[in-house]
């Protein structure tokens, strides 16, 4: 990223751009880039492109073929496009994720920029810098697995993972030890409730990365009578869920996934225009978007 490049036209950029994922057509994310690319000034086109999973290989190719600039990628197809591009960063490596990929000259590079998304939520809405903290994860999917491991890497002092599946926690937990020794990690099966208490106790951030949450008849992802008035509670999904309310009623310091989704696309940007993303325009769009479905 260069700094100061905001608004310069034609240093890198103009192009096709796109979401891949399955399904994609609920995405925010066209808004969110639209406004930055035309407040830089970038002549830029970003489509949602649904991607059966059976078809991410050949939209990949027929992008690279059509000379896209760059993409993002989206459930279910961030651990599988690693097998798709020409390299990988050591983050996404880590992560085993890739939401971004740029096209240089016929050459595809995958990054991961949701651990960056998170970090720099967490530190927007609760001013807290990950090195030397405590996090709790709840959910082991993909979206928990590249943002734990970032928190690893960047030197939390714990992760705890709560999951209904405790085997997929502790996978994640084998690649934080293989990547981030120095970070305590702990697992716990979501049926225990004994197990729960302990994981949240001391714990800096409750971060919500379940699916629970997107559907009105959803069971909460974890028991909010365990929550304490003060907590940090962030929920990745992007609005209020029943799980953030009943975190503020208890007395909880709450935010939604919209700010994850702001800084993982604004990452994006720099990656692909190398320009500094123009974040308060992005959130407006973002903002725009969000509201304009409820
Ligand atoms: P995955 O499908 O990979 O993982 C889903 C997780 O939810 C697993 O931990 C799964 O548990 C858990 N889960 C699902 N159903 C239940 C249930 N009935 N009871 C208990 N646990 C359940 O999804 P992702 O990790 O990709 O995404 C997770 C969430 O994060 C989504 O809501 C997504 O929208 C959001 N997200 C937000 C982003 C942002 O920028 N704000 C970026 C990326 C994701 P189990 O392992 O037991 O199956």
């Amino acid at each position: 990223m260069v700094a100061g490049e905001v608004g310069r036209p034609g240093i890198r950029g103009p192009g096709k751009y796109a979401l891949l994922g399955f399904p994609v057509r609920h995405s925010v994310s066209p808004q969110m880039q639209g406004a930055a690319f035309r407040w830089a000034g970038i002549p830029a086109s970003y489509e949602l492109i649904e991607v059966p999973p059976d078809q991410l290989g050949a939209v990949v190719a027929r992008l690279r073929d059509q000379a896209y600039a760059g993409w993002n990628v989206t459930v279910p197809h961030k651990e599988n496009v690693l097998n798709c591009v020409d390299e990988v960063t050591p983050e996404a490596r880590a992560a085993g994720s890739v939401n971004t990929v740029v096209n240089r000259d016929g050459i595809l590079r995958g990054h991961s920029t949701d651990g960056y998304g998170l970090e720099a939520a967490v530190r927007e809405s609760f001013g807290l810098d990950v090195p030397g903290r405590r996090f709790l994860f709840v959910g082991a999917g993909g979206a928990a697995r590249a943002t734990a491991v970032w928190f690893a890497q960047l030197g939390a002092a714990e992760v705890r993972i709560v999951n209904r599946t405790l085997g997929k926690a502790e996978r994640i937990a084998e690649r934080i030890r293989a990547v981030a020794p120095g970070c305590t990690v702990r697992c716990v099966a979501g049926a225990e409730p004994a197990g729960v208490v302990s994981a949240l106790s001391g714990v800096d951030v409750v971060i919500q990365a379940t699916s629970l949450g997107l559907h009105a008849d959803d069971p909460l992802p974890l028991d909010v009578a365990l929550l304490l008035p003060g907590m940090a509670v962030m929920d990745m999904i992007y609005r209020r869920t029943p799980f953030l309310l009943e975190a503020a009623r208890r007395g909880c310091r709450i935010a939604d996934g919209r700010g994850m989704l702001l800084h993982q696309g604004a990452r994006s940007f720099e990656l692909w225009t190398g320009c500094s993303a123009p974040v308060a325009e992005m959130r407006a769009g973002l903002e725009a978007a969000v509201a304009a479905r409820a």
